[in-house]
């Protein structure tokens, strides 16, 4: 085999049964597909032979023959969905370059503290930026986690289902992501389990928008459909992103008297929280996206 340490470290990720797919060269975005799903014009190979848009998460594989075929046509960086690898990640940040306060590591540990606990040895890995990834193994049974984002404290992120996580191996803009300790990932802790499960919605009352029923009626739909689209079926990173450009969208229409304000609030509330966002974070992105949204007016023609 010539000498490939990226093919190589896919390779032995899959082998502990890890599922792996392509990130763009050096980048943190997946390679493929390379089109949003309501883009999908089933033009992709993958899409056209499944017969509906495969995101990146059911393109991940644990295939040695794939792996061999994408990291041997491009040094692609590593990414690892963490759902069908039956992962956890804890994804602990670091303060912005220049500024101080405590890292997601310190609010880690003082969690565990105050549940008696501390943070046992599990696979670790120290990502480009100095943060840090301790993977846990999912629990069996019980409720599936998605990701969460600053749910547990701040600079703390969890990936799960429909989350991934850059891999060791991967360099993103030049950095290196390492393993810190090599070893197999630890059960996630009870006390973490506890905090992952994912709230009930807040909005179990589905959010029913009022519509004329005409062509302008059914436009609007689309585009709340579309919008609400956007937020859930983000990656991992991008989702707080995607929250604010469907806020953008919605204001515009909002301002455009097409749809209540409160109604394009409840509708992105709703998708942020099926997408794991922690509502004190997304509170703010969604105001400030309708806030911007709304100075660009757009009629729908009825
Ligand atoms: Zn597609």
């Amino acid at each position: 085999m010539p000498d490939n340490p990226l093919l190589i470290a896919a390779l032995a990720h899959a082998e502990r049964g890890w599922h792996v797919f392509p990130l763009r060269p050096d980048d943190k975005r997946p390679a493929f597909p390379d089109h949003a799903g309501d883009d999908c014009t089933g033009r992709d190979p993958r899409c056209r032979s499944a017969g509906h848009h495969l995101g990146w998460e059911a393109r991940a594989t644990t295939d040695a023959d794939r792996i061999r075929q994408a990291w041997t046509a491009r040094p692609y960086g590593i990414g690892l969905a963490c759902g069908p690898s039956r992962l956890v990640v804890v994804d602990l940040d670091r303060p912005k370059d220049g500024t101080s306060g405590p890292t997601g590591l310190d609010t880690l540990a003082e969690l565990a503290a105050a549940h008696a606990a501390g943070i046992e040895a599990t696979y670790t890995v120290t990502t480009g930026r100095g943060g840090t990834h301790l993977y846990y193994r999912h629990p069996d049974g019980g409720p599936e986690l998605r990701n969460t984002a600053g749910t547990l404290g701040p600079l703390v992120d969890s990936r799960a289902h429909g989350g991934y996580v850059v891999a060791a191996g991967s360099t993103v803009v030049g950095r290196p992501y390492r393993v810190d300790l090599d070893t197999d990932p630890a059960p996630l802790p009870g006390w973490l389990v506890g905090r992952l499960i994912p709230a009930p919605l807040p909005a179990q009352r589905p959010v029913v928008v009022s519509l004329p029923t005409d062509r302008s009626g059914a436009y609007v739909r689309a585009a709340i459909t579309r919008e609400a689209d956007r937020v859930t079926t983000a990656p991992a990173g991008e989702r707080n992103r995607c929250l604010y450009v469907a806020a953008v969208a919605l204001g515009q229409l909002t301002a455009g008297g097409s749809l209540t304000a409160e109604d394009a609030e409840s509708v992105l509330e709703q998708a942020a929280a099926r997408a794991g966002l922690g509502h004190l974070e997304t509170a703010r992105t969604i105001r400030s996206g309708l806030a911007a949204g709304s100075k660009r007016p757009r009629q729908v023609a009825a």
